[in-house]
């Protein structure tokens, strides 16, 4: 096959200077787009009203033509560029590479956004180092706002704020990006909140001829098997999430917080502390390095609440601390504290709720 008009990674800064839309990468598993891409679409159409440009989306896998403009197009989607063809699903990382970078030479976004995923963070410094763009990974917040470099006397409007923990949590660090595009940034599922714009947004989609951006040798790697794990647990999706620190004690201690889960047709969930003491598996951990969650309710049992858990959990409609310290940092934030150990407490809510 003969390639022209594609770019070999060679291209500078130079052709990146226009600053254009917002643009989002669609992840998908078969012809099913990731959770995390429509959250990272709801925001990107949220960044791309207040800089007053639009919101483009890019996907890419096999025989998806026909499933997934609909999953997409709904969350306020200007154009989207669907790339279907043998060898894009299940997902390598030269083509993907290959195809936002030849894209974004010609495109220009301002911004890129990917979910801080297996898939995102393989693709995102693929990008970021083939445009020379730079990128912030596992951002937790993403605002549009000013910035004056004082040292340089310069002043930049409208960048993309990339917000995320510093430092082992210990800081919240705000980064900019003010000369380079596209302003590249990862976040990890949950963290935004997904919202279907218009099921009727019109929006145009776009089928590229993949042979302008990818070269034939980019599929080199091929993937002969896959195996799949099916989620043990809806953990993220769970309206109530019982969750265990390290003063629930025990291996046994969780049993109890599974108990009383159940009688809540409840998820439960840990901190780091009960993770690494081995109670219960990593999958449940919740906040910084865990996953993120935004149930009903959060009863957190024996936790102290320090900031790395909190931002896993903060945004909880209603927040129940269980801790034997009156003064433990999480009782700051919950909204009802019961001071007592999770041992005398939890088995008389698992009663209550037994005979409710
Ligand atoms: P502790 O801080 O030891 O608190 C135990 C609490 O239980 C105390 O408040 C105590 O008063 C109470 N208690 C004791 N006995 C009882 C009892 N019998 N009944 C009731 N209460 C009792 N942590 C996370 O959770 N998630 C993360 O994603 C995460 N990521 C991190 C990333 C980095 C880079 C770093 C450096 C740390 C991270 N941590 C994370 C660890 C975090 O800093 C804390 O160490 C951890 O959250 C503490 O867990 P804990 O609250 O269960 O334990």
């Amino acid at each position: 096959m003969k390639c022209t008009n594609i770019h070999r990674y060679t291209n500078t800064q130079e052709l990146l200077k226009n600053m254009n839309n917002v643009f989002v990468y669609c992840e998908i598993e078969n012809t099913t787009v990731a959770e995390v891409s429509q959250e990272l679409l709801t925001k990107g159409r949220s960044l791309a009203n207040e800089l007053g440009v639009q919101l483009h989306a890019v996907v890419a896998g096999t025989g998806i033509k026909g499933h997934v403009e609909a999953q997409i197009l709904p969350y306020g989607v200007d154009k989207l560029f669907v790339f279907d063809a043998e060898g894009l699903f299940p997902y390598t990382s030269a083509p993907h590479t290959d195809i936002l970078v030849n894209l974004f030479t010609q495109e220009k976004p301002q911004i890129c956004l990917m979910g801080a995923t297996v898939i995102g963070r393989d693709l995102g410094p693929r990008v970021s180092s083939s445009l020379t763009s730079g990128l912030t990974a596992d951002c937790t917040q993403l605002e549009i706002g000013d910035y004056d470099d004082k040292k340089a006397g310069k002043h930049y409007d409208q960048l993309l704020y990339q917000i995320r923990p510093a430092f082992g949590g210990n800081i919240v660090a705000t980064i900019v990006n003010p000369d380079h595009r596209p302003q590249m940034a990862t976040v990890r599922s949950g963290v935004m909140q997904k919202k279907v714009l218009d099921e009727n947004y019109k929006g145009e989609t776009v089928y590229p001829n993949l042979a302008q951006y990818v070269q034939p040798e980019s599929f080199v790697v091929k993937v002969l098997d896959r195996h799949v794990e099916e989620a043990k647990h809806n953990l993220k999706g769970s309206p109530i999430v019982v969750a265990g620190g390290y003063g629930v004690g025990s291996k046994e201690g969780f049993d109890l917080l599974f108990k009383l889960a159940k009688e809540l047709h409840g998820e439960v969930g840990a901190s780091r502390a009960a993770v690494d003491a081995g109670w219960v598996d990593h999958d449940r951990q919740i906040g910084q390095t865990g996953v993120t969650v935004h149930p009903k309710v959060y009863i957190a049992c024996g936790i102290s609440g320090q900031i790395q858990h909190i931002a896993g959990m903060q945004d909880s409609g209603i927040i129940i601390s269980i801790n034997t310290n009156p003064d433990a940092p999480i009782n700051k934030i919950a909204d009802y504290v019961i001071v007592g150990s999770v041992e005398e407490v939890v088995p008389k809510l698992i009663k209550y709720y037994k005979n409710k």
